[in-house]
C-alpha cells in the first residue's frame, strides 16, 4: 500500500469508524478502499464462529491419501499377473480338452481298471506313451497348483 494515509486508516478500521476527510480520501484513493474491503473480510473471517464440526485431523488424510495411492498402486502390478494367471487357466484348460479328445479310447479303457502303478508301469498295454503320461501329470499339477492357489490366494 502506497498512501499517506495508510497509517491514519490502520487506526480509524480498528476503532471501526472512518469519518470526514479520511472518509472522502477512502472513496476516491484506490489503494485504501481496497485495503479497507480487505480488512473488513479479514475480520468478519476472524469473528465468524467456529464450524460447528471441526476439520479432520491432516495426519489422518495425509495418510488416507498414502493408503489409496498404495492401492492404485497395488492394482496396477497386479492386473498384469492376474491376465498372466488367466491365461495359464486356459491353457490348463485346453491341454485337458486336446488330451481327452485324443486319447479319450485309451481313457475310457483306464476308467474301467484304474490304478496308478499299471499307468506308468504298462504304459504300452494301456496305449499311453509315456510322454503322454507326463503331460498328463504335468496338467494334474498345474491343475492342483492353480486350484491350491485360487483357494488360498484369495484370503
Ligand atoms: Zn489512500
Amino acid at each position: 500500500m502506497n498512501c499517506v494515509h495508510e497509517k491514519e486508516l490502520r487506526t480509524a478500521l480498528l476503532t471501526g469508524r472512518i469519518q470526514g476527510s479520511l472518509e472522502q480520501h477512502v472513496r476516491s484513493c484506490e489503494d485504501c478502499r481496497s485495503f479497507a474491503s480487505m480488512q473488513r473480510a479479514m475480520t468478519m473471517v476472524a469473528e465468524a464462529p467456529i464450524a460447528e464440526k471441526a476439520l479432520p485431523d491432516p495426519a489422518l488424510i495425509w495418510l488416507k491419501g498414502q493408503i489409496l495411492r498404495h492401492q492404485r498402486m497395488e492394482a496396477q502390478i497386479v492386473r498384469p499377473m492376474k491376465i498372466v494367471q488367466f491365461a495359464a487357466q486356459i491353457a490348463v484348460a485346453l491341454g485337458w480338452a486336446a488330451l481327452f479328445t485324443w486319447k479319450w479310447p485309451q481313457i475310457l479303457s483306464l476308467t474301467t481298471d484304474f490304478s496308478i502303478s499299471k499307468l506308468i508301469g504298462t504304459s504300452i498295454s494301456t496305449g499311453f506313451s509315456t510322454s503322454t503320461i507326463s503331460v498328463m501329470l504335468t496338467l494334474v499339477l498345474i491343475t492342483a497348483a492353480s486350484m491350491f492357489q485360487a483357494v488360498f490366494a484369495e484370503e
